[in-house]
C-alpha cells in the first residue's frame, strides 16, 4: 500500500510540545540514564521494568506483571489494563470483550543502550497510556511492554511477547487488535536514505526514509488497511504499508510475530530500523540520534488510531 504523500506539516501544537517532551525524558530516562538493559545487565533490566511500571501507576493505571523464570532469573512484562464499558462486560470478566493491544519491548540488544530500538516504541506506549488513563473505552485496552525481543530470545520460546501472547491464548483472551511499536523514532530526508529487504519492493516504495512504515502478515491484512485508513486521516506525517509474507527479512521481526503465532491480528508500526537507520543495534543509538519532532507526529498520530479503532 504506497501511500500519497503529505509533506509534514508546520510547527507542532501546544498539545504535541508537551507529547515531544514527555516523549524525549522516557527515551532520555531509558536509553541516557538506565543505558543498555538485558540479561547481561540484569540490574538495568529490572530498573528499567521498575520505571516502566511507576510510570503506569502515575498515570493512575491498574497495573500487572506477567513475569517467568529463565535460567534462575526473573523477567517481566508489565501490563496497564483500561477494562472495556462495552455491554455485557462484567467486573469479574472484562476479558470477554474485544482487547485492543498497544506494546513495545524495553530490553535493547547485547552492546547497545537502545535509544531507538526500543527506547522510542517503549516512550510512545507510555505515553499513550498516559493519554488514555481517563477514557472509557468501549474495547478492553491494553499497554503492554514486552521484556527479552532481542536476541538470542528472538523468535524463541523465551522471548517474552510469545510468553505473554500464550498465556492470553490460554485464558481464551479475544484480542481484536495488537499493535507493535518498534523503532519509530529515525527520520532523514537524504536521498537513498531508504533501504528494501528486496530490490523489488524499492521499485514501490520511497528511496527517501521520511516516512513511517505499516507492516503486517498476510492474515493481518485487514487490520492494517483499517489503521492505515485511520492514520492518514489524521495524521501530519508521509506513511507507507505493506502486507508480506511473514518469510520476508524485517516482516516479523518484533512482538507483532508473537501475537501471529497464537492466531492473533497484529501489526508493527517501523522507521522500518535496520533499512534506514545507521546506528541499528550500536553502541551509538543514542538519544540525540532520534528526531523528536517527527517521533512526535507519529504518536499523536497513532493516539488518534486507537480513539478510531475504539468505535468501530
Ligand atoms: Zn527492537
Amino acid at each position: 500500500m504506497p501511500g500519497k504523500n503529505v509533506s509534514t506539516a508546520g510547527p507542532l501544537s501546544p498539545d504535541e510540545v508537551a507529547l515531544r517532551d514527555e516523549l524525549r525524558a522516557n527515551v532520555q530516562k531509558l536509553a541516557g540514564e538506565i543505558a543498555e538493559r538485558n540479561m547481561w545487565h540484569y540490574p538495568q533490566l529490572n530498573a528499567a521494568a521498575d520505571f516502566i511500571e511507576a510510570s503506569f501507576s502515575r498515570a493512575g493505571l491498574r497495573t500487572r506483571r506477567d513475569s517467568y523464570d529463565m535460567s534462575g532469573q526473573t523477567c517481566h512484562n508489565i501490563e496497564a489494563e483500561i477494562p472495556g464499558s462495552m455491554q455485557g462486560a462484567t467486573a469479574s470478566q472484562p476479558s470477554h470483550l474485544p482487547i485492543v493491544i498497544v506494546g513495545a519491548h524495553y530490553d535493547s540488544v547485547f552492546g547497545s543502550p537502545g535509544a531507538n530500538d526500543n527506547g522510542s516504541g517503549m516512550a510512545a506506549t507510555l505515553a499513550l497510556a498516559r493519554r488514555f488513563a481517563g477514557a472509557k473505552p468501549k474495547h478492553t485496552l491494553r499497554f503492554v511492554a514486552f521484556v527479552n525481543e532481542e536476541p538470542p530470545y528472538f523468535l524463541s520460546g523465551e522471548m517474552g511477547s510469545l510468553v505473554y501472547a500464550r498465556r492470553c491464548k490460554e485464558r481464551g483472551d479475544k484480542i481484536s487488535a495488537m499493535i507493535s511499536l518498534e523503532t519509530i523514532g529515525y527520520f532523514s530526508d537524504a536521498p537513498n536514505s531508504q533501504t528494501y529487504p528486496s530490490p523489488g519492493l524499492g521499485v514501490f516504495y520511497p528511496k527517501i526514509g521520511n516516512f513511517i512504515g505499516f507492516v503486517s502478515n498476510i492474515k493481518s491484512r485487514a487490520l492494517l488497511r483499517r489503521v492505515i485508513m485511520l492514520f492518514r486521516k489524521h495524521a501530519k506525517i508521509p506513511s507507507e504499508g505493506a502486507s508480506l509474507p511473514a518469510f520476508i527479512p524485517g516482516v516479523s521481526w518484533s512482538d507483532q510475530w508473537s501475537f501471529w503465532q497464537q492466531g492473533y491480528p497484529a501489526i508493527m508500526v517501523t522507521d522500518t530500523a535496520p533499512f534506514r537507520y545507521p546506528y541499528y543495534h550500536s553502541s551509538n543509538d543514542t538519544p540525540d540520534k532520534l528526531d523528536y519532532d517527527r517521533f512526535t507526529l507519529v504518536v499523536s498520530g497513532m493516539e488518534k488510531v486507537i480513539e478510531d479503532l475504539d468505535k468501530l
